[in-house]
């Protein structure tokens, strides 16, 4: 090609430049949407109660399990945090509360693609019930109106491993101990009763979803009553570390 034709396409080229540059910097909205392409527009804020309470607890586990597949697809909500900061400050209206492991590797919020004021999250190794969770599970669907209690397990959890090793060791008894009984009850499966079994400690996972969900029911009359009269809804779901998936037992 000529050098003269080739200079005039590099001045036609820095003057549509500059013209984009121009006109994205006048418009916020433009410039994000030519950056990020397919992300969707802000739309997530907080609720209000009476937005809240128009929801059953089925939908809101319904929305969980939509929410899931958006953070499994990497196709999480937009959120202006800033925004919601200052809305979440005028009071709370949690969806749910969610029991489950401190595993560092299950980011709560982000799995169910909620964002502030949407949770109530409860984190202890094994996702165990002590008196102080179930106060904690009653403020918030007694005083809060929070409509869903999920008890949320996780494959490759280690203090089920510890816990079936009978692991003791410093304050990790407080913890393993409380697992013994599902251990033991745990029966028909196939191979050694032993971590290096798979297929043994998945099944204690499960148990002990399903433990905790008992014990909820037995040892807090008030969330058995609100269950009872349809009020909340006490769900199992467990967490697949390599997938993202949760699979709910409802
Ligand atoms: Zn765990």
């Amino acid at each position: 090609m000529n050098i003269i034709p080739r200079i005039l396409i590099l001045f036609l080229f820095f003057f549509t430049s500059c013209e984009d540059l121009n006109t994205n910097n006048t418009n916020h909205q433009v410039n994000l949407k030519d950056i990020y392409g397919e992300l969707e527009p802000l739309k997530e804020r907080i609720l209000t109660e009476e937005e809240r309470d128009a929801m059953s607890p089925m939908k809101i586990v319904s929305s969980f399990i939509q929410g899931n597949q958006r953070f499994i697809k990497n196709n999480l909500t937009v959120r202006d945090h800033t925004k919601m900061i200052r809305e979440a400050a005028l009071g709370q209206t949690p969806k749910a509360v969610i029991l489950t492991c401190s595993d560092s590797r299950i980011p709560v919020e982000d799995i169910f693609d909620k964002g502030i004021g949407d949770l109530i999250v409860i984190r202890i190794s094994g996702n165990i019930i002590s008196n102080e969770i179930l106060a904690d599970m009653e403020h918030a669907c007694r005083e809060l109106g929070t409509k869903v209690v999920v008890v949320m397990g996780h494959d490759n959890c280690r203090a089920i491993k510890s816990a079936i090793d009978k692991d003791k060791s410093g304050n990790l008894a407080s913890i393993t101990l409380k697992i013994k009984d599902v251990i033991e009850n745990t029966k028909n499966i196939l191979g050694p009763r032993n971590k290096q079994n798979s297929q043994f400690i998945n099944a204690v996972i499960q148990n002990n979803i399903q433990n905790s969900i008992m014990e909820i029911r037995k040892e807090s009359p008030i969330l058995n009553d609100l269950e009872k009269n349809n009020r909340i809804k006490i769900v199992g779901a467990k967490y697949n570390m390599a997938s993202g998936e949760v699979l709910f037992d409802i």
